[in-house]
């Protein structure tokens, strides 16, 4: 029988997917297909328990369409090989990756049947978003000033029905259809994502401005995992978020939806220059990336994975991230800089970190913004800009609810003083049964030496580099 393999990786939704449709656009009967491939599935991982949601969520909208997801746990090539054994493969059909690991997979089918690759990750191509030169953008403001200029393109639609191989295809496979994971399996669906986004877009949206950076709140929208797993098309979403800026006239809401608009190119910008630059150093803003002389201390880096830092703010965070996979945006900043410029440990441990336990981890967003944490990105924070986790706390968590939420240990201690809780006299440890260095650890440095050291750190790297 011959058949085009809609090969799924990251775009798991049936709805405005221009993966889909080149598939369909074949005129044969359709095999949609996930593949578990054990050397880059990782069950450890906290991503893994929304990825195993959204394929059974996709396996039961095909199953509503009389077809069926083939989910299969083992190497992609042997999977290819087992089903061009059996089938006429005319076309593998997939998305376009922009990590060198994916394009490296991409290579090894080419000689097992046609591979076509099709962009659908981001709105527009990372090559569709150049300078007047042709070469692509390393600055943001630049690359959203020429992306907000681009026409969107039109809603990919298709019919569905009749167009899949039918729920009972004569395939054999001797592999498990799942990864080895304990528990039953709760689905999600691009339905549900699309109820979390409406939600937001008639709602907390229209105070996104002055909301997103307050961490006690969690106003935003929640959407990352959605975007990143591909349950959420980006085009139709900006689509609406377009129309909202045609429908309305007040001020304070427009803003908050250009701001999130905004966010929403940041994530644009990532891939692109993921896509457009492939080494990680080309990434750098120069050679001084490669220069800086990061500290190297086992103790510290456990002590900020764990959150045992002595900053309830930073503690707080990474013990949220630990439990759930998810972080505030502005929380991720703060915890990135300690690490980076009080800490002075190296960016890596905290972008392989916070890879493996965001929901949301995805490497163009996770290592475009921990570049820009550590000042080193082609468009990052400046090295001086060192958030002081303190001034941080108060003005984003002001009543303290976030840290009490995650802090148990700190749960008794006044708003006054939980921000600095070392700062406490003896008699208040005792009444808020917050012993410092026993119930909640003494800070793991003072703030103001550290920043100095990293100031100096960083002056020695540029030093060096005039000695060159
Ligand atoms: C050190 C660090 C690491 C990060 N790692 C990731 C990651 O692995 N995956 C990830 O999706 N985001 C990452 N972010 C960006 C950002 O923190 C999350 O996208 C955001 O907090 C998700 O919450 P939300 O969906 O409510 O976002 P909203 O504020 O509602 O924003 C809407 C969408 O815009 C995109 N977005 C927002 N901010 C950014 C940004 N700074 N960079 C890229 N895209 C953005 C996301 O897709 C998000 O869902 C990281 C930020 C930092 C500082």
């Amino acid at each position: 029988m011959s058949v085009v393999i809609w090969w799924i990786r990251r775009i798991i939704r049936l709805d405005d997917n221009p993966v889909l449709k080149a598939a369909l656009e074949r005129g044969l009967p359709v095999l949609p297909v996930y593949i578990f491939d054990p050397d880059l599935f990782k069950v450890d991982m906290r991503r893994t328990d929304f990825l195993l949601r959204a394929v059974r969520g996709l396996d039961e909208e095909l199953h509503a369409i009389g077809s069926a997801l083939l989910t299969m746990y083992a190497s992609i090539e042997d999977v290819f090989n087992l089903l061009s054994a059996q089938l006429n493969i005319v076309q593998i059909v997939t998305e376009q990756e922009v990590t060198l690991l994916g394009k490296t997979y991409e290579k090894k089918l080419v000689s097992i049947a046609p591979l076509k690759t099709i962009q659908a990750v981001t709105v527009y191509n990372p090559d569709q978003v150049r300078k007047p030169d042709g070469s692509p953008y390393r600055k943001y403001t630049a690359y959203r000033n020429t992306w907000i200029k681009l026409d969107l393109p039109d809603e990919v639609s298709y019919q569905l029905s009749g167009k899949f191989l039918p729920n009972t295809p004569a395939i054999t496979m001797p592999f498990p259809s799942f990864p080895p994971v304990k528990g039953v399996i709760d689905s999600f669906s691009s339905k549900n994502a699309q109820n979390i986004l409406d939600s937001f877009l008639s709602g907390a949206i229209k105070d996104y401005e002055n909301l997103r950076n307050r961490i006690d709140l969690d106003d935003t929208s929640h959407c990352s995992h959605l975007f990143r797993f591909g349950l959420l098309s980006p085009r139709k979403t900006v689509k609406c978020v377009q129309n909202l800026l045609l429908e309305n006239n007040n001020p304070k809401e427009c803003s908050g939806y250009q701001t999130w608009l905004n966010e929403l190119i940041w994530r644009e910008f990532f891939n692109h220059l993921m896509d457009s630059y492939k080494s990680s150093e080309e990434r750098f803003a120069n050679k001084d990336g490669s220069n800086v002389q990061w500290r190297e201390s086992r103790s510290e880096l456990n002590a900020w994975q764990d959150g045992m830092t002595g900053y309830p703010l930073i503690d707080a965070a990474m013990r949220q991230l630990r439990q759930t996979g998810w972080m505030p945006n502005r929380a991720r900043m703060v915890v990135a800089s300690f690490l980076v410029k009080d800490l002075f440990l190296w960016w890596h441990h905290g972008e392989r970190w916070f890879m493996k336990h965001l929901a949301d981890g995805d490497p163009a967003a996770n290592h475009g913004n921990w570049q820009w944490a550590a000042g080193i990105g082609t468009d990052a924070a400046p090295f001086f800009r060192i958030f002081n986790p303190i001034t941080q706390s108060k003005k984003y968590d002001p009543q303290a609810n976030y840290i009490r939420s995650w802090l148990p240990e700190l749960a008794k201690v006044k708003t006054v003083s939980i921000h600095e809780p070392w700062k406490m006299d003896i008699q208040e440890q005792i009444h808020t049964h917050c012993r410092i260095g026993k119930a909640y650890p003494a800070p793991l440095v003072m703030h103001e030496t550290a920043r100095i050291r990293a100031l100096e750190l960083f002056r020695k790297r540029d030093r060096g580099r005039r000695d060159d």
